[in-house]
């Protein structure tokens, strides 16, 4: 690991035949970033789809590699957890790395946050969705990693219709948090970034929260909390946390739920909830007090009052 957090370190075999000897491009686009293009394609000699990211090596003039091997370190530390993106396989060429993923077909949860009415997430699927996030985040920080890059575009779904459960992709800005003193660079999308990351303070953990915070504002009203008409008003809106909680905004939706958004969205980051404290949070174990469905067998008990809520910042938000 170097001094930025980045792991270097892989254990996946590099494989340096063609990768169209294995696969069949299907041609279809699933999607693309700044440095990267995702397409689907067929295994050969299995017939199952995967969704192989096309990660160029050379980026404006610098050399990109480690960055590359960061991003496979993390999707290997997150093999165990099934709502991070499971890694297949990894090619190199002279001037590309493609890692063949684990395809999540049913496309980014972006689509359905800015979806009309009829398409959009209703509150009980945001509360099956954000424990799944949840879970992977927590997976990830219990091993030390933080995302640093969660929004709508990198939370996928395996399937739209019937809303299957959801995949964490592009570990492109994720560190391991052991030894990183600073990080003097704005990272991640202004929208989803926290006040620290803008005043150049240390992140953590907390960083990935702040995100989730916003993540859940977006998926249940179809707002962005803090997006402006300019960069420079989103930024002040962030670091005012100048948030609108309006009956209007959260028209139908639980006060539990604002309650959730708000132990998140505080600007001191060790005031913040953690994953591990969201996971606890009684909207996330509220299915009966909503009337949305029964208690399945499969969901964790119920955590009594004194256990879930320590003192947590979720009933006294701290916006200092
Ligand atoms: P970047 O680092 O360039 O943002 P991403 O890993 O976020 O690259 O991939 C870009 C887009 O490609 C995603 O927002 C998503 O729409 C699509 N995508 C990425 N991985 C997968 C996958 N495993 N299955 C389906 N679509 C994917
Ligand atoms: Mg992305």
């Amino acid at each position: 690991m170097n001094k930025n957090g980045k792991v270097t370190e892989i254990h996946s075999r590099i494989r340096k035949e063609p990768f169209t000897a294995n696969y069949e491009l299907l041609g279809k686009e699933l999607g693309r970033g700044k440095f990267a293009v995702v397409k689907k394609c067929t295994e050969k000699a299995t017939g199952k789809q995967y969704a192989a990211k096309f990660l160029r090596k050379r980026r404006k003039g610098e050399d990109c590699r480690m960055d590359i091997m960061n991003e496979i370190a993390v999707l290997e530390s997150a093999k165990a957890n099934p709502y991070v993106v499971a890694l297949h396989e990894v090619y190199e060429t002279t001037s590309e790395i493609i890692l063949v993923l684990e395809c999540a077909a049913g496309g980014e949860i972006f689509n359905q946050c800015v979806a009309d009415n009829d398409e959009a997430f209703t509150e009980k699927d945001v509360i099956r969705l954000a424990k799944q996030i949840l879970t992977g985040v927590a997976f990830l920080h219990r091993n030390n990693v933080v995302h640093l890059d969660l929004k709508p575009q990198n939370i996928l779904l395996t399937s739209a219709r019937p809303l299957g459960d959801i995949r964490i992709v592009d570990f492109g800005l994720s560190r391991r948090m052991d030894n990183v003193r600073e990080v003097r660079e704005i990272l991640g999308t202004p929208e989803y970034v926290a006040p620290e990351v803008l005043s150049y303070e240390p992140i953590s953990t907390a960083t990935d929260m702040w995100s989730i915070g916003v993540l859940t504002y977006v998926m249940l009203t179809g707002e962005s909390p803090f997006l402006g008409d300019e960069k420079q008003q989103t930024f002040l809106n962030i670091s005012q946390v100048n948030v609108d909680y309006s009956q209007d905004t959260f028209e139908g939706i639980s006060s539990l739920a604002v309650d959730f958004i708000k132990s998140l969205l505080v600007k001191n980051p060790r005031k913040r909830a953690t994953a591990e404290d969201c996971l606890r949070h009684p909207w996330l174990n509220s299915h009966q007090h909503l009337h949305m469905r029964p208690a399945s067998s499969l969901d964790e008990p119920e955590m009594s009052q004194s256990e879930s809520e320590p003192e947590s910042p979720a009933l006294s938000p701290d916006l200092d």
